[in-house]
Protein backbone atom coordinates (compact mmCIF):
# COMPACT_ATOMS: atom_id res chain seq x y z
CA UNK A 1 0.00 0.00 0.00
CA UNK A 2 1.56 3.41 -0.90
CA UNK A 3 1.51 6.24 2.38
CA UNK A 4 -1.42 7.93 1.14
CA UNK A 5 -3.68 5.12 1.12
CA UNK A 6 -1.71 3.69 4.81
CA UNK A 7 -2.23 7.76 5.72
CA UNK A 8 -6.07 6.75 4.74
CA UNK A 9 -6.32 3.83 6.72
CA UNK A 10 -4.79 5.12 10.01
CA UNK A 11 -6.75 8.29 10.24
CA UNK A 12 -10.10 5.93 9.74
CA UNK A 13 -9.49 3.43 11.87
CA UNK A 14 -12.19 3.42 14.33
CA UNK A 15 -12.26 5.70 16.73
CA UNK A 16 -11.63 7.97 13.78
CA UNK A 17 -8.63 10.83 14.10
CA UNK A 18 -5.82 10.43 16.52
CA UNK A 19 -6.95 11.88 19.76
CA UNK A 20 -10.18 11.49 22.42
CA UNK A 21 -10.57 13.21 25.82
CA UNK A 22 -10.02 10.97 28.83
CA UNK A 23 -10.09 11.33 32.49
CA UNK A 24 -7.42 11.76 34.70
CA UNK A 25 -10.10 11.02 38.28
CA UNK A 26 -11.55 8.25 39.46
CA UNK A 27 -15.18 7.92 38.76
CA UNK A 28 -16.28 4.54 40.02
CA UNK A 29 -18.45 5.70 42.57
CA UNK A 30 -21.48 7.81 43.74
CA UNK A 31 -19.01 10.29 45.43
CA UNK A 32 -16.65 10.50 42.82
CA UNK A 33 -19.52 12.14 40.73
CA UNK A 34 -20.33 14.46 43.53
CA UNK A 35 -16.37 15.28 43.52
CA UNK A 36 -16.47 15.64 40.12
CA UNK A 37 -19.61 17.74 39.38
CA UNK A 38 -22.00 18.93 41.55
CA UNK A 39 -22.16 19.40 44.25
CA UNK A 40 -18.73 19.13 45.36
CA UNK A 41 -17.09 21.02 42.44
CA UNK A 42 -18.60 23.98 43.81
CA UNK A 43 -15.69 24.47 46.22
CA UNK A 44 -13.27 24.87 43.71
CA UNK A 45 -15.08 27.22 41.87
CA UNK A 46 -15.42 29.50 44.93
CA UNK A 47 -11.36 29.44 45.02
CA UNK A 48 -11.15 30.47 41.48
CA UNK A 49 -13.82 32.93 41.67
CA UNK A 50 -11.30 34.28 45.05
CA UNK A 51 -8.23 34.10 42.85
CA UNK A 52 -7.99 33.09 39.35
CA UNK A 53 -4.38 31.52 40.16
CA UNK A 54 -6.04 28.34 41.57
CA UNK A 55 -7.00 28.13 38.18
CA UNK A 56 -3.98 25.83 37.79
CA UNK A 57 -4.26 23.82 40.99
CA UNK A 58 -7.47 22.67 39.97
CA UNK A 59 -8.09 22.46 36.36
CA UNK A 60 -6.13 21.00 33.00
CA UNK A 61 -5.68 24.79 32.37
CA UNK A 62 -2.12 24.59 33.11
CA UNK A 63 -1.49 21.68 31.10
CA UNK A 64 -3.88 22.83 28.12
CA UNK A 65 -2.23 24.56 25.32
CA UNK A 66 -4.87 25.34 22.07
CA UNK A 67 -3.35 24.86 19.02
CA UNK A 68 -5.33 27.44 16.72
CA UNK A 69 -5.40 27.65 12.67
CA UNK A 70 -7.70 29.27 10.29
CA UNK A 71 -6.08 26.62 7.63
CA UNK A 72 -4.32 29.17 5.32
CA UNK A 73 -1.24 28.11 5.01
CA UNK A 74 -1.20 24.21 5.66
CA UNK A 75 2.00 22.29 5.78
CA UNK A 76 2.92 22.27 1.65
CA UNK A 77 -0.48 22.44 0.79
CA UNK A 78 -0.94 25.75 0.80
CA UNK A 79 -4.85 27.59 1.91
CA UNK A 80 -6.95 24.41 1.95
CA UNK A 81 -9.77 25.35 4.11
CA UNK A 82 -10.17 25.60 7.39
CA UNK A 83 -12.06 21.72 8.06
CA UNK A 84 -9.20 20.47 5.96
CA UNK A 85 -6.46 21.59 8.42
CA UNK A 86 -8.00 19.48 11.29
CA UNK A 87 -5.79 16.53 10.06
CA UNK A 88 -2.73 18.43 10.76
CA UNK A 89 -3.85 20.09 13.91
CA UNK A 90 -4.49 16.92 15.07
CA UNK A 91 -1.70 15.99 14.44
CA UNK A 92 0.31 18.81 16.43
CA UNK A 93 -1.48 17.47 19.34
CA UNK A 94 0.01 14.23 19.01
CA UNK A 95 3.38 15.95 18.71
CA UNK A 96 2.39 17.47 21.49
CA UNK A 97 1.37 14.60 23.90
CA UNK A 98 4.33 12.37 22.74
CA UNK A 99 7.23 14.45 23.41
CA UNK A 100 6.00 16.77 26.23
CA UNK A 101 2.84 15.20 27.68
CA UNK A 102 1.22 18.31 26.71
CA UNK A 103 -2.77 18.04 25.96
CA UNK A 104 -4.03 20.01 23.06
CA UNK A 105 -7.17 21.20 21.98
CA UNK A 106 -6.98 21.71 18.12
CA UNK A 107 -9.34 24.50 17.56
CA UNK A 108 -10.06 25.31 13.08
CA UNK A 109 -11.96 28.55 12.98
CA UNK A 110 -12.59 30.89 9.91
CA UNK A 111 -12.69 33.99 10.82
CA UNK A 112 -13.69 37.30 8.79
CA UNK A 113 -10.48 39.29 9.53
CA UNK A 114 -7.20 39.62 11.62
CA UNK A 115 -9.75 41.39 14.32
CA UNK A 116 -12.14 38.89 14.15
CA UNK A 117 -9.42 36.38 14.77
CA UNK A 118 -8.04 38.17 17.63
CA UNK A 119 -10.69 38.27 18.83
CA UNK A 120 -11.87 34.96 19.22
CA UNK A 121 -8.79 33.34 20.31
CA UNK A 122 -8.18 35.99 23.20
CA UNK A 123 -11.76 34.88 24.07
CA UNK A 124 -10.67 31.82 24.90
CA UNK A 125 -7.80 32.62 27.45
CA UNK A 126 -9.55 31.08 30.48
CA UNK A 127 -9.65 27.73 28.39
CA UNK A 128 -5.92 27.28 27.70
CA UNK A 129 -2.17 27.94 29.71
CA UNK A 130 -0.39 29.01 26.20
CA UNK A 131 -1.53 29.20 22.32
CA UNK A 132 0.24 27.45 19.44
CA UNK A 133 -0.75 29.18 16.47
CA UNK A 134 -0.71 27.10 13.39
CA UNK A 135 -0.42 27.71 9.57
CA UNK A 136 -1.84 30.52 9.14
CA UNK A 137 -0.81 32.79 5.89
CA UNK A 138 1.37 35.81 5.47
CA UNK A 139 1.63 38.72 6.35
CA UNK A 140 -1.63 38.22 8.91
CA UNK A 141 0.10 35.75 11.29
CA UNK A 142 2.37 38.67 12.16
CA UNK A 143 -0.20 41.29 13.07
CA UNK A 144 -2.54 38.18 14.78
CA UNK A 145 0.59 36.97 16.65
CA UNK A 146 1.64 40.64 17.89
CA UNK A 147 -1.94 41.45 19.15
CA UNK A 148 -2.80 38.61 20.88
CA UNK A 149 0.63 38.59 22.35
CA UNK A 150 -0.54 42.01 23.83
CA UNK A 151 -4.06 40.61 24.69
CA UNK A 152 -3.11 37.79 26.28
CA UNK A 153 -1.18 36.89 29.58
CA UNK A 154 -0.81 32.95 28.17
CA UNK A 155 1.97 32.35 26.06
CA UNK A 156 1.06 32.62 22.32
CA UNK A 157 3.81 31.35 20.20
CA UNK A 158 3.40 31.16 15.82
CA UNK A 159 5.35 27.90 15.09
CA UNK A 160 5.40 28.10 11.72
CA UNK A 161 7.82 31.88 12.30
CA UNK A 162 9.77 30.53 15.86
CA UNK A 163 10.36 26.81 15.60
CA UNK A 164 12.62 27.08 12.38
CA UNK A 165 14.21 30.11 13.24
CA UNK A 166 15.45 28.41 17.23
CA UNK A 167 16.34 25.18 15.61
CA UNK A 168 18.28 26.54 13.03
CA UNK A 169 19.50 28.88 15.71
CA UNK A 170 20.91 26.20 17.66
CA UNK A 171 22.65 24.19 14.35
CA UNK A 172 23.87 28.09 13.98
CA UNK A 173 25.58 28.11 17.34
CA UNK A 174 27.38 24.43 16.50
CA UNK A 175 28.46 25.28 13.21
CA UNK A 176 29.75 27.74 13.80
CA UNK A 177 31.86 25.85 16.26
CA UNK A 178 32.55 23.15 13.76
CA UNK A 179 34.05 25.47 11.50
CA UNK A 180 35.41 27.91 13.95
CA UNK A 181 33.95 31.26 12.78
CA UNK A 182 32.41 33.87 14.83
CA UNK A 183 28.61 35.24 15.15
CA UNK A 184 29.18 38.46 15.17
CA UNK A 185 31.25 38.26 12.16
CA UNK A 186 29.95 35.74 9.79
CA UNK A 187 28.22 36.86 6.03
CA UNK A 188 24.77 35.51 6.23
CA UNK A 189 23.00 35.00 2.76
CA UNK A 190 18.86 34.32 2.71
CA UNK A 191 17.41 32.71 -0.07
CA UNK A 192 13.44 33.75 0.84
CA UNK A 193 11.90 36.95 2.33
CA UNK A 194 8.86 35.66 3.69
CA UNK A 195 7.54 34.28 7.01
CA UNK A 196 10.07 31.80 7.74
CA UNK A 197 12.89 33.26 6.96
CA UNK A 198 12.54 37.18 8.46
CA UNK A 199 11.51 35.29 11.81
CA UNK A 200 14.87 33.32 11.42
CA UNK A 201 16.99 36.11 10.09
CA UNK A 202 15.32 38.32 13.23
CA UNK A 203 16.35 35.57 15.68
CA UNK A 204 20.17 35.15 14.41
CA UNK A 205 19.95 39.09 15.16
CA UNK A 206 19.22 37.94 19.08
CA UNK A 207 22.26 35.58 18.91
CA UNK A 208 24.45 38.16 17.39
CA UNK A 209 24.77 38.22 14.07
CA UNK A 210 25.45 42.05 13.00
CA UNK A 211 22.57 43.70 10.91
CA UNK A 212 24.89 44.40 8.14
CA UNK A 213 25.86 41.00 7.64
CA UNK A 214 22.30 39.87 6.75
CA UNK A 215 21.63 39.65 3.06
CA UNK A 216 18.24 38.78 2.35
CA UNK A 217 16.69 37.82 -1.25
CA UNK A 218 13.14 37.11 -2.46
CA UNK A 219 12.60 35.88 -5.82
CA UNK A 220 13.10 39.04 -7.68
CA UNK A 221 16.68 38.77 -5.84
CA UNK A 222 19.04 41.15 -3.23
CA UNK A 223 16.48 43.36 -1.32
CA UNK A 224 18.04 46.52 -1.48
CA UNK A 225 17.34 49.88 -0.15
CA UNK A 226 16.66 51.27 -4.07
CA UNK A 227 13.68 48.24 -4.17
CA UNK A 228 12.44 49.31 -0.66
CA UNK A 229 12.16 52.78 -1.42
CA UNK A 230 10.69 51.80 -4.80
CA UNK A 231 7.84 50.05 -2.87
CA UNK A 232 8.73 46.79 -3.49
CA UNK A 233 9.02 45.32 -0.08
CA UNK A 234 6.49 44.62 2.44
CA UNK A 235 6.55 45.83 6.30
CA UNK A 236 7.71 42.65 7.41
CA UNK A 237 11.20 42.04 5.37
CA UNK A 238 11.94 45.83 4.53
CA UNK A 239 14.08 45.85 7.54
CA UNK A 240 16.76 43.61 6.08
CA UNK A 241 17.16 45.56 2.98
CA UNK A 242 20.47 46.76 2.73
CA UNK A 243 22.95 49.13 0.81
CA UNK A 244 24.51 46.40 -1.30
CA UNK A 245 26.23 46.09 -4.79
CA UNK A 246 24.90 42.58 -5.36
CA UNK A 247 21.57 42.14 -7.12
CA UNK A 248 21.46 38.28 -7.28
CA UNK A 249 21.20 35.65 -4.79
CA UNK A 250 23.97 34.51 -7.07
CA UNK A 251 26.15 37.61 -6.29
CA UNK A 252 25.25 37.66 -2.42
CA UNK A 253 26.34 33.88 -1.91
CA UNK A 254 29.70 34.78 -2.98
CA UNK A 255 31.73 35.04 -0.16
CA UNK A 256 29.20 34.05 2.28
CA UNK A 257 29.71 32.14 4.97
CA UNK A 258 26.01 31.20 5.94
CA UNK A 259 23.27 30.17 3.46
CA UNK A 260 20.17 29.82 4.62
CA UNK A 261 17.15 28.49 2.63
CA UNK A 262 13.78 29.10 3.34
CA UNK A 263 12.22 30.00 -0.05
CA UNK A 264 11.98 27.26 -2.80
CA UNK A 265 13.98 23.73 -4.03
CA UNK A 266 16.75 23.35 -6.50
CA UNK A 267 17.92 27.33 -6.52
CA UNK A 268 21.00 27.21 -5.30
CA UNK A 269 23.98 25.84 -7.75
CA UNK A 270 26.87 23.85 -6.93
CA UNK A 271 28.55 27.09 -8.83
CA UNK A 272 27.05 29.11 -6.22
CA UNK A 273 28.16 27.07 -3.26
CA UNK A 274 32.02 27.03 -4.70
CA UNK A 275 31.39 30.43 -4.55
CA UNK A 276 31.18 30.74 -0.58
CA UNK A 277 33.99 31.51 2.22
CA UNK A 278 35.76 28.95 3.56
CA UNK A 279 34.48 26.25 5.47
CA UNK A 280 30.77 26.94 4.33
CA UNK A 281 27.34 26.60 6.34
CA UNK A 282 24.56 25.70 4.13
CA UNK A 283 20.76 25.48 5.82
CA UNK A 284 18.71 24.48 2.95
CA UNK A 285 15.21 24.25 4.30
CA UNK A 286 12.55 24.63 1.26
CA UNK A 287 10.37 21.59 1.68
CA UNK A 288 10.00 18.84 0.22
CA UNK A 289 13.24 19.72 -1.65
CA UNK A 290 16.05 21.56 -0.54
CA UNK A 291 17.36 24.38 -2.49
CA UNK A 292 20.16 22.22 -2.91
CA UNK A 293 20.87 18.61 -2.28
CA UNK A 294 22.74 17.24 0.40
CA UNK A 295 25.39 15.56 -1.96
CA UNK A 296 25.25 18.12 -4.51
CA UNK A 297 26.75 20.36 -1.83
CA UNK A 298 28.94 18.40 -0.54
CA UNK A 299 30.34 17.95 -3.91
CA UNK A 300 30.63 21.64 -4.19
CA UNK A 301 33.67 22.02 -1.73
CA UNK A 302 36.74 20.39 -0.51
CA UNK A 303 36.79 21.54 2.55
CA UNK A 304 34.28 21.35 5.36
CA UNK A 305 30.71 21.73 4.78
CA UNK A 306 28.20 22.00 7.69
CA UNK A 307 24.93 21.52 5.99
CA UNK A 308 21.62 21.33 7.33
CA UNK A 309 17.71 20.64 5.51
CA UNK A 310 14.53 20.38 6.56
CA UNK A 311 14.60 15.96 5.40
CA UNK A 312 14.76 12.95 7.58
CA UNK A 313 16.52 11.40 5.14
CA UNK A 314 20.18 13.55 5.43
CA UNK A 315 21.93 14.11 8.43
CA UNK A 316 20.91 17.80 10.75
CA UNK A 317 17.61 18.00 10.16
CA UNK A 318 16.13 21.05 11.26
CA UNK A 319 12.27 19.69 12.52
CA UNK A 320 9.95 21.93 14.58
CA UNK A 321 9.07 19.22 16.76
CA UNK A 322 12.54 20.06 18.61
CA UNK A 323 11.40 22.52 19.92
CA UNK A 324 7.48 23.45 20.90
CA UNK A 325 6.69 20.81 22.78
CA UNK A 326 9.77 21.58 25.21
CA UNK A 327 9.31 25.22 24.84
CA UNK A 328 5.79 25.35 26.00
CA UNK A 329 6.59 22.28 28.82
CA UNK A 330 9.33 25.25 29.93
CA UNK A 331 6.69 27.98 29.61
CA UNK A 332 3.72 26.20 31.26
CA UNK A 333 5.49 24.76 33.99
CA UNK A 334 7.01 28.39 34.65
CA UNK A 335 2.95 29.60 34.19
CA UNK A 336 5.39 32.00 32.12
CA UNK A 337 3.13 35.11 30.88
CA UNK A 338 4.79 34.72 27.88
CA UNK A 339 7.48 32.99 25.28
CA UNK A 340 10.09 35.97 25.11
CA UNK A 341 12.87 36.29 23.04
CA UNK A 342 14.99 35.39 26.37
CA UNK A 343 13.24 31.58 26.58
CA UNK A 344 13.54 30.97 22.89
CA UNK A 345 17.73 32.31 23.13
CA UNK A 346 18.15 29.73 25.93
CA UNK A 347 15.95 26.88 23.60
CA UNK A 348 18.23 27.29 21.09
CA UNK A 349 21.14 27.71 23.30
CA UNK A 350 19.80 24.23 25.40
CA UNK A 351 19.43 22.11 21.97
CA UNK A 352 23.26 23.62 20.88
CA UNK A 353 24.89 22.33 24.53
CA UNK A 354 23.07 18.94 23.83
CA UNK A 355 25.02 18.22 20.77
CA UNK A 356 28.38 18.58 22.51
CA UNK A 357 26.98 16.05 24.82
CA UNK A 358 27.86 11.96 24.30
CA UNK A 359 24.66 10.56 22.55
CA UNK A 360 23.53 7.01 24.49
CA UNK A 361 23.13 4.13 22.75
CA UNK A 362 19.51 3.60 23.31
CA UNK A 363 18.90 7.07 20.82
CA UNK A 364 21.89 5.76 18.10
CA UNK A 365 19.87 2.19 18.27
CA UNK A 366 16.58 4.51 17.34
CA UNK A 367 17.92 5.91 14.19
CA UNK A 368 19.34 3.08 12.66
CA UNK A 369 23.14 3.17 14.10
CA UNK A 370 24.25 6.02 12.37
CA UNK A 371 27.21 7.87 14.10
CA UNK A 372 25.86 11.09 16.12
CA UNK A 373 28.94 12.56 17.21
CA UNK A 374 29.37 16.05 17.29
CA UNK A 375 30.76 17.35 14.35
CA UNK A 376 29.85 18.46 10.68
CA UNK A 377 27.33 15.80 10.54
CA UNK A 378 25.86 16.15 14.00
CA UNK A 379 24.62 19.78 14.88
CA UNK A 380 21.67 19.10 16.52
CA UNK A 381 20.06 16.25 18.88
CA UNK A 382 17.51 13.99 17.68
CA UNK A 383 13.79 14.71 18.62
CA UNK A 384 13.92 10.91 19.80
CA UNK A 385 16.25 11.75 22.63
CA UNK A 386 14.75 12.06 26.02
CA UNK A 387 17.07 14.36 27.21
CA UNK A 388 15.70 17.30 24.97
CA UNK A 389 12.39 17.24 27.24
CA UNK A 390 14.91 17.79 30.44
CA UNK A 391 17.65 19.88 29.13
CA UNK A 392 15.75 22.62 26.57
CA UNK A 393 12.21 22.27 29.07
CA UNK A 394 14.53 23.85 32.44
CA UNK A 395 16.70 25.89 30.53
CA UNK A 396 13.35 27.53 28.98
CA UNK A 397 11.87 27.73 32.56
CA UNK A 398 14.69 29.39 34.10
CA UNK A 399 15.01 31.92 31.11
CA UNK A 400 11.11 32.66 32.54
CA UNK A 401 12.04 33.09 35.54
CA UNK A 402 15.22 35.56 35.40
CA UNK A 403 13.21 37.74 32.49
CA UNK A 404 11.09 37.91 35.13
CA UNK A 405 7.72 36.34 33.12
CA UNK A 406 7.46 33.32 35.43
CA UNK A 407 3.86 33.63 37.36
CA UNK A 408 5.37 30.45 39.15
CA UNK A 409 8.96 30.14 40.86
CA UNK A 410 10.67 26.25 40.46
CA UNK A 411 12.99 24.88 41.85
CA UNK A 412 14.63 23.58 39.06
CA UNK A 413 16.75 20.96 40.24
CA UNK A 414 13.45 18.92 41.17
CA UNK A 415 11.60 20.21 37.87
CA UNK A 416 14.28 18.16 36.46
CA UNK A 417 14.34 15.36 38.26
CA UNK A 418 9.89 15.55 38.19
CA UNK A 419 10.98 15.79 34.02
CA UNK A 420 13.34 12.28 34.17
CA UNK A 421 10.63 10.43 36.05
P1 LIG B 1 6.56 32.22 2.21
O1 LIG B 1 6.13 33.13 3.31
O2 LIG B 1 5.65 31.98 1.06
O3 LIG B 1 7.96 32.77 1.67
C1 LIG B 1 8.61 32.23 0.58
C2 LIG B 1 9.71 33.18 0.20
O4 LIG B 1 10.58 32.53 -0.74
C3 LIG B 1 9.22 34.45 -0.45
O5 LIG B 1 9.96 35.54 0.04
C4 LIG B 1 9.55 34.20 -1.92
O6 LIG B 1 9.80 35.39 -2.64
C5 LIG B 1 10.79 33.42 -1.81
N1 LIG B 1 11.12 32.68 -3.01
C6 LIG B 1 10.31 31.85 -3.73
N2 LIG B 1 10.97 31.38 -4.78
C7 LIG B 1 12.21 31.93 -4.74
C8 LIG B 1 13.34 31.86 -5.58
N3 LIG B 1 13.31 31.14 -6.67
N4 LIG B 1 14.45 32.56 -5.21
C9 LIG B 1 14.48 33.30 -4.09
N5 LIG B 1 13.42 33.41 -3.27
C10 LIG B 1 12.30 32.75 -3.60
O7 LIG B 1 6.89 30.77 2.78
P2 LIG B 1 7.53 30.36 4.19
O8 LIG B 1 6.46 29.89 5.11
O9 LIG B 1 8.45 31.43 4.63
O10 LIG B 1 8.35 29.04 3.77
C11 LIG B 1 9.39 29.10 2.81
C12 LIG B 1 10.01 27.75 2.60
O11 LIG B 1 10.62 27.31 3.79
C13 LIG B 1 9.02 26.62 2.22
O12 LIG B 1 9.65 25.76 1.31
C14 LIG B 1 8.81 25.89 3.53
O13 LIG B 1 8.49 24.54 3.33
C15 LIG B 1 10.18 26.03 4.14
N6 LIG B 1 10.13 25.90 5.61
C16 LIG B 1 10.90 24.91 6.16
C17 LIG B 1 10.91 24.73 7.51
C18 LIG B 1 11.79 23.67 8.13
O14 LIG B 1 11.85 23.54 9.31
N7 LIG B 1 12.52 22.90 7.39
C19 LIG B 1 10.14 25.57 8.32
C20 LIG B 1 9.38 26.60 7.73
C21 LIG B 1 9.40 26.75 6.36
P3 LIG B 1 8.58 36.37 -3.13
O15 LIG B 1 8.07 37.00 -1.89
O16 LIG B 1 9.26 37.32 -4.02
O17 LIG B 1 7.60 35.46 -3.81
MG1 LIG C 1 3.17 24.43 10.71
Amino acid sequence: MSLDDDAREYHREEPPGKIEISTTKSTSTQRDLSLAYSPGVAAPCRDIAEDPEYAYEYTAKGNLVGVVSDGSAVLGLGDIGVQASKPVMEGKGVLFKRFADIDVFDVEIEPEDVDEFVNIVSAMEPTFGGINLEDIKAPECFEIESRLRDEMDIPVFHDDQHGTAIISGAALLNALDVVDKEMDEVRVTFAGAGAAATATARFYLSLGVRPNNIVMCDIDGVLTDERREAGELNAQNSEFARDVEADTLAEAMEGADVFVGLSAGGIVSREMVASMAEDPILFAMANPDPEIGYEAAKEARDDTVVMATGRSDYPNQVNNVLGFPFIFRGALDARATEINEEMKVAAAEALAELARKDVPDAVVKAYGDQPLQFGPEYVIPKPLDTRVLFDVSAAVARAAMESGVARQEIDLDTYRERLEA
